[in-house]
């Protein structure tokens, strides 16, 4: 569904993400874990093209991407807007657009980008408020509703696009600790439906309970990658066991 094969990523002289390789299954849920400045959010971002690599190749579905050195300027080319609409990207700060209703959110990616009609697109966003449990909430404003509630559209959003796989940021980390479990429950179901998912996340328990894979990453590396029993019962390196230690 989504490989990403020697990926590299410097700001400045910071070479922040060191030649990361990750394969994505179809249905597939991979938990990435590691500490903060490690360069988790970066590879999300590189696999939404927010961040154009300096070096290395996404595959997205059968759609191959080469970046090195020339591709910069590949930013804003045909082929990158068009694989970017098959994944969807779930923030920590929600990032809804506040002068909208709670329904346009949703229905904007499908009427702007996948040029429906507004019709079809609202039916489809209505859906997917259902899904998320917002129904009763589709005329109002981003700031009338709680965190919980927003990262909610914000879920219901991504989806509307009907991305091959979405991809989670740190989606609770923002959130008051009695929002987080509302979100991590859709997720949750999102995972039982089947969905491929890429989950950043610091919240261990639901890391073990929806990962069919974790990935540790560290200091720009994918230092360990196993089954939830294999990682979190059995870590192989001292970088990781320290990690799960000081979360403990
Ligand atoms: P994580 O999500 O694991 O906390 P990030 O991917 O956000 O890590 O950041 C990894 C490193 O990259 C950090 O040192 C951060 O300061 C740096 N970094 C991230 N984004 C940028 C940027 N846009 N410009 C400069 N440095 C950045
Ligand atoms: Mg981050």
């Amino acid at each position: 569904m989504i490989r990403v094969t020697g990926i590299k990523k410097s700001f400045h002289k910071n070479e922040v993400l060191k030649g990361i390789t990750l394969h994505i299954n179809k249905g597939e849920v991979v938990v990435i874990i590691g500490p903060s400045g490690s360069g988790k959010s970066t590879l999300l971002r590189t696999m939404n093209f927010l961040e154009i690599p300096d070096e290395g190749d996404i595959f997205i579905d059968n759609n191959q991407i080469h970046f090195d050195k020339k591709s910069k300027k590949r930013r804003n080319d045909a082929e990158i807007c068009n694989v970017r609409t098959e994944t969807g990207m779930v923030f920590q700060n929600f990032n809804l657009f506040p002068h909208m209703t709670v329904l346009n959110n949703v229905i904007a990616g499908p009427v702007n980008v996948r040029k429906y009609e507004k019709e079809r697109a609202t039916e489809i966003g209505r859906s997917f408020l259902s899904k998320v449990g917002l129904s009763e909430k589709e005329y109002s404003y981003p700031n009338e509703l709680s965190g919980g509630q927003q990262q909610r559209v914000a879920i219901a959003r991504a989806l509307a696009m009907e991305p091959k796989v979405i991809l989670f940021d740190e989606p609770t980390s923002a959130l008051d600790p009695e929002l987080v479990g509302e979100v991590l429950t859709v997720i949750k179901r999102l995972a039982d439906e089947g969905m491929t998912m890429v989950i950043v996340t610091h919240e261990m328990d639901f890391a073990k309970g929806v990962g069919d894979r974790i990935v540790f990453m560290d200091d720009g590396y994918i230092m360990e990658t196993g089954s939830p029993e294999e990682v979190f019962n059995n870590p192989k390196s001292d970088r990781l066991r320290q990690f799960l230690y000081r979360l403990t």
